[in-house]
């Protein structure tokens, strides 16, 4: 059982991971910049140790905790003109209740791992009304997240992200920085949400669907991968050659091939 700190004993099932370095937390916040009229949303904001400086430099603060008893400690912390707190799940939030302009939300967050993944595809169903977004996330799906084609951690979800997004790097935090200690690296990532306008249009189903089946299988070549769902005739329309694999294929390239997914030729093939 993990030690109480600040009393509060931490939950793993709540993926706690307290950060405790504060040149870690000045480093977070001198990234963020955070500018008195911006809009931030920290999720996960646990005992506050980012919280504390977006406080005290932004009047617009939100924050959305699902443990209750932390959710409690931040209420009693602060006035509810320095931060709104939200005792909810941010896998379930809408984001519209705190803004509906564009590009206006800064979401903010030291995500419990376990649900880093549903939780980005979440956020990125309100991409429209976020500015950007600086999350600590483990350092390998950072790695993942920001990969560029022709590269091994290249994959689904590269590709997601980089369609929705421009991602950056920006550092690497040790497992000592926090209490307890988590077993892997951590890294800061920024996601910047491209504009609506210049996003290609896609049907979101299908282009999921074409970028799944193609890593599923990531060591076949997209003509085998693809099976029962683009034959080489649709993959040549979509200018792309069948015999390159899923790594070898642009946001660009997955985005023109499931403009070529038909589910209607497709009904009687689909495998699953
Ligand atoms: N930001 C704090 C805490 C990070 S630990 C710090 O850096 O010290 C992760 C935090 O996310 C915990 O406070 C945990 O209770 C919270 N959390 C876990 N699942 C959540 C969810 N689904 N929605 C909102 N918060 C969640």
């Amino acid at each position: 059982m993990p030690k109480s700190y600040q009393g509060h004993t931490p939950r793993k099932r709540f993926g706690q991971n307290f950060l405790v370095d504060e040149q870690v937390i000045s480093q977070i916040t001198t990234a963020v910049n955070p500018q008195k009229n911006d809009t931030i949303v920290e999720i996960g904001p646990g005992l506050g140790a980012i919280t504390e400086e977006l406080v005290a430099q932004c009047d617009n603060v939100s924050l959305v905790e699902l443990d209750r008893d932390l959710a409690a400690k931040l209420q009693a912390r602060f006035t509810p003109e320095q931060a709104q707190v939200y005792a909810e799940d941010a896998l379930k939030f809408d984001f519209n209740r705190i803004t509906e302009a564009e590009h206006e939300l800064r979401i903010i967050g030291n995500l419990p791992y376990n649900i880093s993944t549903p939780l980005l595809f979440h956020i990125f169903s309100y991409n429209h009304h976020v500015k950007d977004m600086f999350f600590m996330l483990q350092k390998e799906l950072v790695d993942r997240i920001t990969a560029p084609h022709n590269c091994k951690q290249y994959g689904r979800l590269s590709v997601i992200s980089q369609y929705h997004c421009d991602t950056e790097y920006l550092f690497t935090v040790p497992p000592h920085a926090f209490n307890p200690q988590p077993k892997v690296q951590s890294a800061i990532i920024k996601l910047s949400p491209k504009p609506l306008s210049s996003l290609p249009a896609i049907e979101p189903a299908h282009f999921s669907l074409v970028v799944s089946k193609a890593f599923n299988q990531r060591r076949k070549t997209l003509r085998n991968a693809l099976k029962g769902v683009l034959d080489d005739g649709q993959i040549a329309d979509a200018n792309v050659n069948p015999k390159l694999r899923a790594e070898n294929l642009s946001v660009d390239d997955f985005v023109r091939l499931s403009e070529q997914y038909d589910p209607q030729r497709n009904a009687d093939q689909e495998t699953d």
